[in-house]
């Protein structure tokens, strides 16, 4: 930097600094590019927020200093040095303001205002600027402080942010866009930190084809034990008598139920995709529909929910080997004693795919399966809130065979990482918070829906049982296409969706689903829900309409921050 230019030097205090810091101010601003973070008065504010917001600019101007003011220096210079790349040094004469400079390169000086006289104080910010930090010994020294460095080898210990700054760059634009957004796409949820930590381990690193204690590696005793803590949480989440947590997605976990007891040409009995079902329920574009004789059943025209009678007609019918029990976009409680029935009528196994579910079901917000069903499947990210996975339950008498057909039968080596991370999630299920979050999650997609039916919105089999729901566009100005694209203009972001005999094709469908797991995991509730249901209104009777879109992109933004998630992360 040219001698000439004046140094950037920000300043911020709170109230007990903020006489100290308006009397610095005068004198410093002659000399230096001086920004003043705040505060602005005398009234009590939290010394925190205004060391964070130093601190973050300080890092990010090139050649800044800061100047940190509280009572006496000790919670700003505290708060300050969790930054990374930040050296507050709390001074209290000529001499430690000297060597803050020299030997600790100090690039934030932090004043007590209950502690220094403002002509010392002046003084002392003086002696801090005009210093030269010495380099040499001391550099080795500063390389220190942050942890990484005593790793030898620097490539490993590098971050992210340095080794591939443009996906850290998408990962950061990615955090945003969850954190200001209202995400209501029904099967997605926001993890906890704990979660991600698990998942970015090394436990990537090890191979452990095989399960516990029977593995085709060594090296195992430490997975071995994570992999046992998931098995033993998810059995004991569920009531099963066998789990087995190493699917990589739920379509895995369906794949493998179906190569365990199936032959090929067999007929499964499943959901239509078109009113609700999931793809590996037997449609044609899928192996499911592929490999066997799919035959389906789907929601009646007038109620638009499962009719049981008929179910059991088509089972009588068509004599499936394996019926399938579990949708993707409907919002009835499935009655599985029923399910059950009809499978021993026809000699038929029973699967239930509770992917969406699973959470409700550990909250006891909807019946489990668990007494009922053969196997039970399952994603670990949807409601249940754990990694992106899959998992398979299953009464004891198919245990080996399922285990066989995941390993060696279809996967190699299990993503250990994310098995670690399941049994994270396993743990937090069992939590009280979490059975209360699954609770509201239920409450508040009934009261958003009925808010929406206020409002005159149509709304698929009249509402909701579960976590979702869908909105019949028909009679707005929008299709699916254009709600899905509407609605996340406007900061709420939802999933087009065919609605059960749909005239529409599934590129755009005449309907969009809706999902509360995300917005009960930040903590809202009824009252927001009523926000919620007035932009969501707004927006679908007024898809073009700019000013509104704008509008409610800002009550969202607004909305959201009210209830951070991974606020932390950026
Ligand atoms: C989401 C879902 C799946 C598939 O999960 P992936 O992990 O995406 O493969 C399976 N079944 C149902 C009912 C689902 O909703």
């Amino acid at each position: 930097m040219p001698e000439n230019t004046p140094k950037t030097l920000f300043i911020a205090s709170d109230h007990g600094g903020y006489p100290l810091k308006e009397s610095l101010k005068n004198s410093l601003s002659k000399q230096y590019n001086l920004h003043d973070l705040g505060t602005d008065s005398e009234a009590s504010v939290d010394y925190p927020e205004l060391a964070h917001a130093l601190a973050d600019k300080v890092v990010a101007t090139p050649d800044a200093s800061g100047i940190l003011i509280c009572g006496t220096g000790i919670g700003m210079s505290i708060t300050a040095n969790r930054h990374r790349d930040i050296r507050a040094a709390l001074v209290h004469n000529k001499f430690t303001a000297q060597m803050a400079k020299e030997h600790n390169n100090a690039n934030i000086i932090v004043l007590g205002g209950r502690v220094l006289e403002p002509t010392m104080a002046l003084e002392l910010v003086k002696i801090w600027m005009s210093c030269k930090y010495e380099g040499g010994r001391h550099q080795q020294r500063l390389d220190l402080i942050d942890r990484r460095n005593r790793n030898s080898n620097r490539n490993i210990a590098a971050p992210l942010s340095e080794v591939d700054p443009e996906i850290s760059q998408l990962i950061r634009q990615e955090t945003e866009r969850e954190e200001s957004k209202l995400i209501m796409i029904a099967s997605e949820n926001c993890v906890s930190q704990a979660i991600l930590d698990a998942h970015g381990s090394v436990m990537t690193n090890k191979y452990a084809e095989g399960y516990p204690g029977k593995r085709y590696y060594g090296g195992c005793q430490f997975v071995d034990q994570a992999e046992q803590l998931a098995i033993d949480r998810a059995i004991s989440l569920f009531g099963a008598d066998h789990a087995n947590v190493q699917p990589l997605s739920g379509s895995g976990a369906n794949m493998a139920v179906y190569l365990s007891v199936l032959k090929v040409g067999d007929t499964i009995l499943g959901m239509n995709l078109a009113h609700g079902g999931h793809l590996t329920h037997g449609s044609p574009v899928s192996f499911s529909g592929q490999l066997y004789h799919s035959v389906f059943y789907g929601v009646d025209p007038e109620t638009e929910k499962l009719d049981y009678d008929t179910i059991e007609e088509i089972a009588l019918r068509e004599q499936p080997r394996m019926i399938v029990a579990g949708a993707s976009s409907y919002s009835r409680t499935l009655d599985f004693p029923r399910f059950r029935e009809i499978a021993d009528k026809v000699g038929a196994m029973l699967m239930v795919d509770i992917a969406h579910i699973a959470g409700l079901i550990v909250a006891g917000a909807h019946p489990s399966p668990i007494p009922y069903a053969d196997f039970v499947t399952t994603t670990t990210h949807k409601t249940l809130r754990g990694p992106r996975g899959g998992m398979i339950l299953c009464r004891q008498k198919y245990a080996a065979s399922i285990d066989k057909t995941i390993f060696p039968g279809m996967q190699g080596g299990p993503l250990m990482h994310t098995i670690a991370a399941k049994a994270v999630a396993f743990k937090e299920a069992m939590s009280e918070e979490f059975k209360e979050v699954q609770k509201q999650t239920v409450i508040n997609a009934a009261f958003l829906a009925n808010q929406l039916q206020e409002k005159g919105l149509r709304i698929v089999s009249g509402g909701t049982d579960n976590h979702l729901f869908l909105i019949d566009l028909t009679n707005l100005p929008v299709n699916g296409k254009g709600a899905e694209e509407a609605l996340d203009n406007a900061g709420i972001t939802a999933n087009k969706n065919g609605i059960p005999f749909d005239p529409r094709n599934p590129a755009d469908p005449s309907g969009i689903r809706i999902g509360t797991p995300i917005a009960s995991t930040r903590g809202m509730r009824e009252a927001e829900m009523k926000i919620v249901a007035d932009c969501i209104e707004k927006v679908l009777k007024n898809p073009e309409d700019g000013n509104i879109s704008k509008e409610v992109r800002t009550t969202i933004r607004e909305l959201c921050a009210r209830f951070p998630v991974y606020s932390h992360l950026l």
